[in-house]
């Protein structure tokens, strides 16, 4: 029995075989060639066949997780276009005179060298891009069919690092967990994983060499742990486990259908928060009474350009269609600090977290905040919207805000496109906000509390330095005297108050979350049915 450790980027607990991939027994050798001519042309010849697979596992991948996960295969697709990456190519083969695979095999080789050693972690993960696109193309080169990765039957897949398209192109029914030796959480295998909801561990120091397709193991996510060749203890222990899962998620389903009321009669709104389209699948099997946050600034991540008007309308009304009448919630988009998208020319801060984001930048640059509203206030006439404002600190901001809805009411008016103006509430996430929640309360219709920042300010926790998490009090006094402050402020108003930060979906506090007069609570689908669970017993 042989314990590693990983990071887990999501949770689970599987026992099965392991496959394992040994990409880099793929070697090209260095074979030479006379017609250099000859081979750029089977370069090309391989880049039109990689367009096309590209293309198809995009459709793919827009159907299983949704379009801004598949926003990466259009990236792959770009950087085949891309022109250095050909030129470099070409070069190799006329100067060094030697075959196609071998040229593509040392561009690759070169130009994720220069990715993995970029600063940016993003930059970094794209390293994997690279690999993933000159192996796409080294395979057409050869005739080597794509490998079939999920042929042998439900098993934990090892592997050196898996790249995206390798990793969508999985039957997900047949894959029990992803492990990888490298990838990052910002990887985006990472975050198909997720998406795929397939517990995955990465950055385990595995030789795979020496480990054998068929080996048994265990992979626990909650422990960021891969176990090979388990003792019948711990066998018989991690079935028990599974089995305990499993039976806890059927008593859980047996709440579907069912209302969050205290037997005492109080209603408490049961919502879901999700990133991107697709994850509707989670929020509607979970039975989810609404949205409570959809985090609209993942529309804007893994791409080259600002997603158009059209595009986001597509989105929002997408979401709105298929969650029938029941209410949605978009934030606005809150991008900065964790969350860069290069396009934007963001320039490095010392405090990104305390920096130019989320409404700030939605105020300075009111022509992509207006693109969004427009979008938002159009696909309104679908569904039963409400709009939120991260980041909020002032009375002003909410001023400017409404004075930038008022010009694209305006604008709606003179042109005659429909559109309906939805509940529009704030982000409680800033001590600022949370002091002036009087006066906030009278300019919007509801508070939704971000205790992940609120945190963040409020202990000065850098809610990304996990060297802090012994400090990170998700209960401290102040945190909670604060939920109580802005919810009381709210119901002064008439208005109603609800949590989407993380804490909102802690079991110990649900009670007190319910006591406190909370109206809502917004948390990750998979702890729906458990919180309603928690609220149907509470007298
Ligand atoms: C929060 O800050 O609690 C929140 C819900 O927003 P995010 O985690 O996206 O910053
Ligand atoms: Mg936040």
């Amino acid at each position: 029995m042989r314990e590693f450790a990983g990071k887990s980027v999501y949770k689970g607990i599987v026992l099965g075989p392991v496959i394992v991939l040994k990409k880099n027994d793929y070697r090209v050798k260095r074979e030479k060639t006379d017609d250099a001519e000859a081979e750029i042309r089977r370069v090309e010849g391989a880049v039109a066949q990689a367009q096309a697979q590209l293309q198809k596992l995009y459709e793919k991948a827009v159907k299983e997780v949704g379009e801004a996960s598949a926003a990466i295969f259009e990236v792959h697709q770009m950087l085949l276009e891309d022109e250095d990456f050909q030129e470099a190519v070409n070069n190799t083969i006329r100067n060094e005179g030697v075959k196609a695979e071998y040229a593509v095999a040392v561009t690759g080789d070169n130009f994720s060298e220069v990715f993995e050693g970029m600063d940016d972690e993003y930059m970094k993960a794209r390293a994997a891009d690279i690999r993933d696109i000159s192996n796409r193309l080294i395979g057409n080169l050869t005739g080597r069919a794509e490998e079939d990765l999920d042929a042998a039957g439900p098993a934990i897949i090892l592997a050196d690092d898996l790249s995206p398209s390798e990793t969508v192109q999985m039957d997900k029914k047949k894959i029990l967990a992803l492990v990888t030796v490298r990838g990052s959480a910002n990887s985006h295998t990472a975050i198909l994983a997720r998406m795929m909801n397939i517990p995955a561990l990465i950055g385990v120091p595995l030789d795979l060499e020496e480990i054998c397709t068929g080996t048994e193991a265990i992979v626990d996510g909650y422990g960021g742990k891969l176990i090979l060749q388990p003792s019948l203890e711990l066998k018989e222990e991690t079935e028990k486990k599974i089995q305990d899962e499993r039976e806890k998620l059927q008593l859980l389903h047996e709440l579907k259908g069912k209302k969050t009321v205290t037997k005492s009669g109080r209603k408490i709104h049961l919502f879901a928060n999700i990133g991107s389209v697709s994850d509707i699948g989670y929020v509607l099997e979970n039975d989810a009474e609404g949205i409570g946050l959809f985090r609209s600034e993942f529309l804007y991540l893994g791409k080259t350009a600002l997603p158009s008007e059209e595009e986001q309308f597509n989105a929002y009304r997408q979401v709105l269609q298929m969650m029938g009448g029941r209410k949605v919630i978009i934030r606005t988009l809150d991008i900065g600090a964790d969350k860069q998208a290069d396009y934007l020319n963001l320039d490095k801060e010392a405090n990104p977290a305390m920096g130019y984001r989320a409404i700030r930048i939605c105020l300075k640059q009111p022509d992509i905040f207006k693109t969004q509203l427009r979008a938002l206030f159009r696909a309104a006439l679908y569904g039963n919207l409400a709009v939120m404002y991260p980041m909020i600190i002032s009375a002003d901001e909410v001023k400017k805000i409404y004075e930038i809805v008022d010009e694209v009411k305006k604008e709606f008016e003179e042109t005659g496109i429909p559109y309906r103006i939805p509940e529009q509430g704030v982000m409680i996430e800033t001590p600022a906000a949370v002091m002036i929640s009087d006066e906030l309360a009278q300019m919007v219709d509801f508070f939704s509390i971000g205790t992940n920042d609120l945190t963040q300010y409020t202990l000065a926790i850098d809610r990304q330095n996990e060297k802090l998490d012994d400090f990170y009090d998700a209960h401290h006094p102040a945190i909670l005297r604060m939920i109580r402050m802005v919810t009381d402020n709210a119901h002064k108003h008439g208005k109603w108050a609800g949590i989407c930060g993380e804490l909102g979906a802690d079991l110990e506090l649900t009670e007190e979350f319910v006591k406190m007069g909370l109206d809502e609570l917004s948390v990750a689908p998979s702890m729906i049915l458990r919180i309603r669970k928690k609220i149907t017993e509470m007298d």
